[in-house]
């Protein structure tokens, strides 16, 4: 490799800082930086990414300067640290950690206390005067290594951990309940246990040469970043796998040498509710992994100012908390140890928070300008803005529930919300009942990353040990699930499949309720209720006055507003939907599918009218039914609008999705005796629409070209109820849309009529208003010969769940059978019709956008696909240039959030639309795109 492999940290030289996340990670590049700004941290260096990258692309081999340039470094920070690796006198050990650019916590492995064999140990031991501190640490390094390097580990999720298994046995022995019970001589006792142990499992005998031991925590680490969690989690939040990993090697301080000892996390706001208290927990005479596993409940940060030994440390952390604030510029989760009443920092990286932290966090901070307004648009997830919207509990259930005297136990509130469902205890069951629909709480003593599924599968997560650190708390918090952790009077027995408390057993599968802002665990069921958020915006039942949480949210939107170029449209076909998308932020509808209309009351039955009519006349008669219907419609739509554009579309499904199908015999009886017709007429005009590939069929713009008359309706009544509101003194711009276009033809043909309708209306009515008519660009030949259709069209927008239906020839309704196993096999990274595929619909999309404003620069092009809602989508929007998203009402505030992102990303996007070459296209059209409007 040619690059620099390892980067220091430490007194004499820090190469790194905190803007190298790439190639440190995040963690390696933050331990440079607080190293930078004198924080204490103990020495150590950072192996690059680079080397985990060049490590898988060359089969698992790392390269070959790597092994001298880790014995320098070792050289080096022996030098640092006054200790020596593998010095029998004064042993330096070392952790291993890993640290991918984005943090990933508790997916891949650590190893502590490297460096230790018998000898090394008995040196330690020497030298600490502490001989049970340093039996201690061996066995942690054991059970670390065992597990991590050698692969001993437990094999069903409900089986014990075998180190676990080993120490419970001698606990029993020796007759101690905790750990913390053993003397020097009973963890010398549980060192050779282990030894065995790890002999009797994998056949080999546990490493005593120090280098041996770093060369194989190294590629354990390495390997890590390709286990099943990790690869899980990376899918989840869509970090590419060809990042690798860092790996850290940092000079070991020990937080378990006694009761002057400490280690804890702790975070510099309280990333579940965003509030400016300083947060965190710590454990006595212990090390790193014991407050993140949860198997200990520690005690809060708070309480340490009052500890006899170590309370001078909580002052100092007290600074570091504001320095780590001011220099990061955001929330700090840390991790420190403790040695000898020296506070040592072990790492940094910014905090992750639930969606209602975020909001609080960003409004603070950019207030209290510790935060700039860019990053606090940037560190946000779009998508975890739904979790605002997220059910508390009904204000009466939850009143009668305290009553009834339902409540269990009050644990740690450590993921805000409400939730209600069948208690399970293990990460399968959820998985299982939650496929089926069943709302689920999964009740779990800790959990581990093993039970990362079955968490993304529930509703909520309950702990009986552990605490806001612990591994439920974390993983929760950042899933926004809602989450009770530590809830200590709860017993968990996972053979019986029982949870009891305060004289209650619930089995598996009863009801349990659990309120993740509180802590309150309660039996049985409780409705629930809507957020602050949508009781201020929606039911409108709620002042915005009265909601610290709106305040919030509405701050961080406006903020996003004045960063995002792309417009906000809304996916609604409904005037309440309309009102609910506007609150929400969006300015104008991108797509309004009349057809839901025509489902309506009776207004079925005419539209069944229509489509059973043989003579024109008559299916004339049935739209003139309708007519009236649609208009209210349009009028009502019109009115919700108030002024906001309306991108109306003209109809677009198949016929026989109006009809009942054929194996629906009773519908049919009752469509023969609405239209008064015979069940075999009705059956045999199902059977005449039946199409083997309806979405293929007679369908789109292909319905308005063969039955004009029903174009004719929809243009008639959209202008007469434009007509109606105008009249109100309210403003209306129509945009009428004309679905399925492949052919320049297929559009012309339904403009004329538009504009012939248009004007009849005008005319009859004595009301001029602007109107335009475009066209859905959702079949690849509309995208590839859209210089000739932009000729007609006033406007594109972007139909891309046909588009990708069509590009990829993958059915959009039924590719669910095999759109999993692609994932899994690594064919397609996401679902194409949840996120675009931007190499092969995007290049349409692409072609589409430079073709189009090839003939009309200023074209305006948005996106009504499901896509418009979807994050990464969205800044593919931004990237192509268009001027807006459309998306369902609750998704417009996650679309104004990563439209903001992605204008931060990609500052300044100047799309000079590419000059196609064509006979037809218009050249010269070179007009720069950069405003939305
Ligand atoms: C599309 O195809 O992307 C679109 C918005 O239309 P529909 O989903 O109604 O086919
Ligand atoms: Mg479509």
């Amino acid at each position: 490799m040619a690059n620099k492999l390892i980067y220091f940290f430490g007194k004499s030289k820090t190469d790194g800082g905190g803007d190298m996340k790439a190639l440190l990670g995040g963690k390696g590049a933050n331990l440079a930086q607080m190293t930078k700004i004198g924080l204490p941290v103990p020495s150590g260096f950072t192996i690059t990414t680079e080397v985990c990258v060049n490590y898988y692309k060359n089969g698992r081999k790392a390269p070959a300067e790597l092994a001298v340039e880790m014995e320098k470094a070792i050289k080096w920070l022996e030098k640092e640290a006054g200790k020596k690796f593998g010095d029998v006198k004064n042993p330096l050990l070392v952790s291993v950690r890993s640290g991918a650019r984005d943090s990933m916590p508790g997916m891949m492995d650590t190893i502590l206390n490297l460096g230790l064999n018998d000898a090394t140990c008995e040196g330690l031991a020497a030298a600490t005067a502490n001989p049970r501190f340093a039996w201690d640490s061996y066995r942690r390094f054991l059970q670390m290594y065992g597990d991590v390097v050698m692969g001993v580990q437990k094999k069903n999720e409900n089986d014990h951990e075998p180190f676990e298994e080993v120490m419970d046995a001698l606990k029993k022995e020796v007759g101690v309940k905790d750990d913390t019970e053993f003397s020097a001589a009973n963890l010398q006792e549980l060192v050779k246990r282990f030894k065995k142990l790890i002999k009797d499992w994998t056949g080999k005998a546990f490493p005593t040469d120090p280098v041996k031991q770093l060369e194989g925590a190294v590629f354990a680490v390495f390997s890590s970043w390709m286990n099943d969690r990790a690869i899980l989690y990376r899918q989840k939040y869509r970090i590419p796998d060809e990042w690798g990993t860092a790996v850290n090697v940092q000079a070991m301080v020990f937080g378990n040498m006694g009761d002057d000892c400490a280690t804890g996390v702790a975070f510099t706001r309280d990333p579940a509710n965003g509030d400016n208290v300083f947060y965190g927990e710590y454990l006595v005479n212990a090390q790193g992994e014991d407050v993140v596993a949860g198997v200990r409940t520690p005690l809060t940060i708070s309480e340490m100012a009052k500890d006899k030994i170590i309370g001078a440390a909580h002052k100092e952390l007290n600074d570091v908390r504001k320095t780590l604030e001011k220099n990061f510029g955001d929330v700090q989760d840390f991790e420190f140890t403790i040695e000898k009443k020296k506070l040592y920092m072990l790492q940094t990286r910014n905090g992750k928070r639930t969606a209602l932290a975020y909001v609080k966090i960003a409004h603070d901070m950019v207030k209290e300008k510790l935060m700039t307004p860019e990053h606090a648009i940037k560190s946000g997830d779009p998508e975890a803005l739904n979790q605002l919207l997220q059910p508390i509990f009904d204000t009466t259930a939850y009143a009668a529930a305290a009553k009834e005297g339902r409540l269990m136990a009050v644990g740690l509130p450590a993921g805000p919300g409400a939730a209600s469902g069948a208690v399970v205890f293990t990460a399968g069951k959820a998985e299982e009942l939650a496929a089926k629909g069943q709302s689920v709480v999964l009740a779990r003593i800790e959990t581990s990353p093993e039970d990362l599924r079955g968490m993304i599968a529930s509703d909520g997560i309950l702990t009986a040990r552990g605490g806001v650190s612990s591994h439920a708390a974390l993983v929760a918090r950042q899933m926004g699930k809602v989450c009770v952790a530590g809830a200590g009077d709860v017993e968990i027995d996972y053979h019986k499949g029982t949870l009891k408390c305060k004289g209650v057993t619930l089995k598996e599968g009863d009801f349990i309720s659990i309120n993740g802002t509180t802590g309150e665990v309660f039996h049985g069921k409780i409705a629930t209720a809507d957020s602050e958020l949508k009781q201020v915006l929606v039911n409108k039942t709620m002042k915005p006055k009265d909601s610290k949480v709106f305040q919030y949210y509405d701050f961080l939107m406006k903020l996003a507003d004045k960063y995002r170029t792309l417009g906000m449209r809304t996916n609604a076909d409904q005037p309440d939907q309309v009102v609910n998308a506007i609150a929400f932020g969006a300015e104008g509808i991108g797509l309004c599918r009349t057809e839901h209309m025509f489902f309506e009351g009776d207004r079925i039955i005419a539209v069944r009218q229509m489509i059973l009519a043989k003579a024109e006349e008559d299916r004339k008669k049935a739209l003139a039914t309708l007519l009236p219907y649609q208009q209210k419609d349009f009028e009502g739509i019109f009115r919700a609008l108030n002024g906001l554009p309306g991108c109306i579309r003209l109809l677009d499904p198949p016929l026989h999705e109006f009809l009942p199908q054929h194996d629906n015999h009773k519908g049919q009886e009752e469509v023969a005796k609405q239209l008064k017709t015979t069940v075999a007429e009705v059956a045999r005009l199902v059977s005449e629409l039946h199409e083997f590939n309806p979405m293929l069929g007679f369908r789109g713009c292909r319905l308005g070209i063969l039955r004009p008359e029903i174009t004719e309706m929809q243009a008639r009544a959209i202008f007469q109820a434009a007509a109606v509101v105008i009249k109100e003194g309210i403003k209306v711009k129509p945009e009428v849309m004309v679905p399925l276009v492949g052919f320049k033809k297929e559009l012309d043909l339904q403009v004329e009529i538009v504009h012939r309708v248009a004007a009849e209306v005008m005319k009859a009515t004595g009301k001029k208003f602007a109107y335009t008519v475009g066209t859905m660009i959702e079949v690849p030949r509309g995208a590839l010969t859209a210089d000739e259709i932009a000729e007609s069209a006033e406007f594109f927008s972007f139909g891309t769940n046909d588009l990708t239906q069509t590009c990829l020839g993958m059915s959009r309704d039924d590719s669910g059978s095999f759109l999993p196993a692609y994932q899994n096999l690594e064919i397609i990274k996401a679902n194409p019709f949840a996120s675009i595929d931007r190499t092969g619909v995007g290049q349409l999309m692409k072609i589409g956008v430079d073709k189009g404003r090839s003939t009309k620069p200023d074209l305006k092009i948005g996106i009504c696909g499901e896509h418009g809602g979807d994050p990464s989508s969205v800044e593919f929007c931004h990237i192509i240039g268009l001027d807006y998203v459309s998306c369902s009402p609750f998704r417009v505030p996650i679309a104004r959030l990563a439209a903001a992102q992605a204008a931060l990303r990609h500052p300044a996007k100047v799309v000079a639309p590419k000059v196609i070459k064509d006979s037809k296209a218009k050249t010269g059209a070179t007009k720069s795109k950069t405003s939305r409007k």
